[in-house]
């Protein structure tokens, strides 16, 4: 059963108890951190806590997976892949679609047990489970839509097409920020291309994984196909280096740090397998002087206060034309003093916690690290003086010289820096080594042409009149440079999930070779 223990109650509305969502979802608790085709009872490892970021206090405690979980679990993924890419594509589908139903009853629950679990607005947690159903209806009618090209031969009587063959078994490793939404990305699009899919969430975030998976189960099991989706929950050095380095999984999904993204490269690249990476950002927004300022005020707020600073996509350098600078910064403090911070299950509230002490400690040091390098605190970036996680969010005035512009400090930290000319802000903007998200605020079609254009921006989304977070997921999503290349979700991403082969067929009773040679005896 679930170990649970009572948190203490926030001031601003008692918190639900995570086996009070549990019970909700109808989920018999599991306190397993492995499932291959069922969950293993008792996995080798330790009991680790969920910890509720609000008030640091554990929610329940989930016993860790260790190698030997981990071999029986991949093993049975591995061998229903024979059988789940035999499946028809379309009917792959179906069993996709009835998840994404399944993610509908569940939507109000497991939103506020992602809130509860990684401390985040209950509006962000349903949204995310939102965004869970909205890639199950993509895959959906991605299921029938698997095509493939034709060729014309130069040979007569030659037919080319290309066809897009499942991989096997993908690894999909996810962050503590996304718990829930980035496997569905992977996991729903996986399996409709006929891949079978192994998840290592976050050790922060465990409990959402594993009510995931009950849900998953109701659908796999009213169809046979129990096992399609499985997971482990181990440490990195005891389950997820095994994952980088077993040869069974052609594709590692992960979403981190740069860090861990560098990582993952060399030990997948190493066997020669394949990665989509989806790592860390460090996301600029150009207002320029004709912009809707109201417009880019409400946009930046929620671009760098939303998730409290803890998403990819967080807004965290603010450049402003310096005609509006003065302006608009003592508008943005003004909007900062009122953004309501705490239970994050309060529906009134707009900013929750950290997820850890670590990452308070972190922000607490970068703020040091801005005072001495010649950046000024504006607003804000104090610890609350309350259990749990809190910070007020910070504006910092900075250089683009400071070295700490170029790191993404996973917290509400927004940078603003003045500039005079288009060019030097895209110049700036460019200058760090992420290249994940960014957005330019102006109704001048030649300034806004400009940033989307080969000199503009080199980030993998760009946005105009719109903040950098909340991409869609008919978009292909993903960063340029040291934020890893992967894309992942709409457009063509489907792509990175399957084998391309390239066809000939020769329906003469000659041999013509291409490129005209001759070889005849
Ligand atoms: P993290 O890098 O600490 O961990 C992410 C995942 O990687 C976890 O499951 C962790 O267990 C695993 N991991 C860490 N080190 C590993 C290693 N050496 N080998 C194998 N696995 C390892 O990141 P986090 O703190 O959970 O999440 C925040 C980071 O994720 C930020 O940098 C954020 O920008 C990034 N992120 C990126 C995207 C994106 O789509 N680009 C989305 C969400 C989060």
């Amino acid at each position: 059963m679930l170990e649970t223990t009572p948190s203490p109650q926030s001031e601003a509305s008692p918190q639900p108890q995570a086996a009070e969502i549990l019970a909700r979802l109808g989920i018999e608790p599991v306190n397993s951190g492995a499932h291959g085709v069922d969950w293993i009872a008792q996995p080798g490892g330790e009991l680790l806590d969920s910890i509720n970021p609000a008030t640091g206090a554990s929610l329940a405690a989930v016993r860790l997976a260790m190698e030997e979980d981990y071999d029986e679990v991949t093993y049975q993924t591995a061998k229903l892949f024979e059988k789940w890419r035999m499946f028809p594509a379309p009917k792959r589908g179906l069993i996709v679609r009835e998840i994404g139903d399944e993610l509908r009853k569940a939507k109000e629950d497991l939103g506020a047990l992602v809130s509860l679990e990684a401390g985040k607005i209950l509006a962000e947690g349903r949204g995310e489970v939102q965004e869970m159903i909205d890639i199950a209806d993509f895959a959906v009618g991605l299921s029938r839509q698997l095509y493939g090209l034709t060729m014309h031969s130069e040979r007569p009587a030659h037919r080319m097409y290309e066809q897009w063959h499942p991989l096997g078994m993908v690894g999909v490793i996810t962050a503590f920020n996304f718990p829930v939404a980035v496997w569905a990305w992977n996991a729903m699009i996986a399996a409709v291309c006929g891949n079978t899919v192994l998840w290592k969430p976050s050790l922060k975030t465990p409990l959402t994984a594993i009510a995931v998976q009950h849900l998953v189960n109701r659908v796999l099991d009213r169809h046979g196909w129990r096992g399609v989706f499985s997971l482990i929950i181990g440490t990195d050095s005891q389950v997820s280096q095994r994952l980088l380095e077993d040869r069974r999984i052609p594709l590692v999904s992960a979403t981190g740090s740069c860090q861990m993204g560098q990582h993952v490269a060399q030990w997948v690249g190493a066997r020669f397998g394949r990665t989509i990476l989806e790592l860390g950002g460090n996301n600029g927004v150009i207002i320029m002087p004709d912009a809707d300022l109201e417009l880019a005020l409400r946009a930046v707020l929620f671009g760098a206060v939303g998730t409290a600073g803890q998403r990819c996509t967080t807004i965290r350098r603010l450049f402003l034309h310096r005609s509006i600078a003065e302006t608009f910064t003592k508008r943005l403090i003004e909007a900062y003093r009122q953004v309501r911070i705490g239970d994050p299950l309060n529906p009134s509230t707009l900013m929750g916690p950290l997820i850890d002490e670590r990452a308070v400690t972190r922000m607490m040091q970068a703020l040091a690290l801005i005072e001495s390098g010649g950046g000024e605190i504006l607003y804000g970036g104090k610890r609350l003086d309350r259990p749990g996680y809190f910070v007020e969010p910070a504006i910092v005035r900075a250089h683009p010289q400071m070295k700490i512009l170029r790191e993404e400090i996973f917290a509400p930290i927004l940078y603003v820096l003045e500039f005079d000319t288009l060019d030097e802000a895209i110049e700036w903007h460019n200058n760090v080594p992420q290249g994940l998200s960014s957005a330019i605020f102006t109704r001048d079609l030649i300034a806004a042409e400009t940033f989307l254009s080969h000199r503009g921006s080199d980030c993998g989304i760009a946005n105009v009149n719109l903040g950098t977070s909340g991409a869609e997921i008919g978009g292909a999503f993903g960063g340029e440079k040291d934020t890893g290349g992967g894309r992942e979700a709409g457009s063509d991403s489907w792509k990175a999930y399957m084998r391309r082969q390239t066809v000939t067929i020769n329906w003469s009773s000659e041999l013509p070779l291409a490129q005209g040679i001759r070889f005849e005896l």
